[in-house]
């Protein structure tokens, strides 16, 4: 019966009464209630995913009708209280939107309905196109925005698509922590088996306490209260990393920036975690850091 119920087969019509003990027909009674339990918890995933999905897309026209009207609000001779007022509906309804994606987008990675298509790439090319979708936040907040990534091809294997989301969704963290006049640098290196990325920020950096924290779910520490956003960014980063074979971890020292580094595996679906000598020196491992796959 154990057997059965571990390879997932276990049914109420292998008990046999006339053989089991009082022992067997509790064990079939327990597994029987586990199996019905598990089929309750599976059919609730399936409901929140239709209801955030439901969500989602009843949201999406009301909300682009309404970025839509405040548009043209602000083309009505507005005088500037007024337009101020109202790039401010602009600004706050492309941010719900953001969030509604973002909750979207999770639900789907943990419901297995978005699965990655890893490919060999050119992690360059994932780099400046990331870094180019973050250009104008940078410029608007005075932050020195450089992608430095050489000229040799750095051939990985990611899905574009997806970890373009996630690079991101990392240079913008870097960016929304960084106060202005600061400067966020993004470069990557080949290892025999990995490419690395590195984003540095010069920015207020993160506790060692919430360092192991940063890429739970709706985790934000305390001070990004006044920052917009919901705790999303860095779970859906490492869940669409690990999803590619590869891993994220973090560095930081508060007052003194941090470095997010996603590791990509050159080879093809590889799952294999470098050598200890394949990580710069000075360096711990990244399965020792947070971030790593667990
Ligand atoms: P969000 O930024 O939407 O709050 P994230 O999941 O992207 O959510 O990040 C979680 C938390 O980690 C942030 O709220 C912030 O406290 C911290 N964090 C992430 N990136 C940085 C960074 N580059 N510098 C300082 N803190 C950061």
């Amino acid at each position: 019966m154990l057997d059965d119920a571990l390879a997932g087969t276990f049914s109420v019509r292998d008990y046999d009464e006339t053989i089991v003990s009082k022992i067997e027909s509790k064990m079939a009674k327990l597994l029987d209630a586990s199996r019905s339990q598990q089929a309750r918890v599976a059919d609730e995933q399936r409901r929140v995913h239709s209801l955030i999905s439901d969500i989602s897309h009843q949201t999406r026209t009301p909300l682009a009708n309404v970025s839509l009207y405040a548009q043209l609000l602000m083309e009505q001779g507005l005088d500037e209280p007024q337009a101020r007022l109202a790039r401010q509906i602009v600004t706050n309804t492309e941010k719900l939107d953001f969030l509604i994606q973002q909750l979207v987008n999770t639900s789907r990675l943990e419901s297995g309905l978005i699965r990655m298509a890893p490919r060999l790439a050119d992690a360059r090319e994932l780099i400046r196109a990331a870094a180019a979708g973050c250009e104008s936040d940078a410029d608007s907040k005075g932050i020195r925005l450089v992608a430095a990534v050489g000229d040799s091809p750095l051939m990985a294997s990611f899905d574009p698509r997806w970890c373009g989301e996630a690079l991101v969704n990392i240079i913008d963290n870097a960016i929304k922590y960084t106060p202005a006049g600061g400067e966020v640098r993004v470069c990557a290196v080949a290892y025999e088996m990995f490419v690395r990325i590195d984003v540095a920020d010069s920015g207020r950096g993160i506790a060692e306490a919430d360092l192991p924290k940063v890429f739970g779910r709706f985790w934000r520490a305390v001070e990004s209260a006044d920052h917009p956003g919901a705790g999303l960014g860095l779970y859906l980063a490492r869940q669409i990393v690990t999803g590619c074979g590869g891993y994220i971890h973090a560095r930081s020292a508060p007052g003194r920036g941090s470095v997010f580094s996603v590791f990509l595996s050159k080879v093809k679906d590889g799952r294999k975690t470098p050598a200890r000598t394949q990580v710069q020196a000075g360096e711990a491992s990244p399965s020792q850091q947070s971030g790593g796959p667990q």
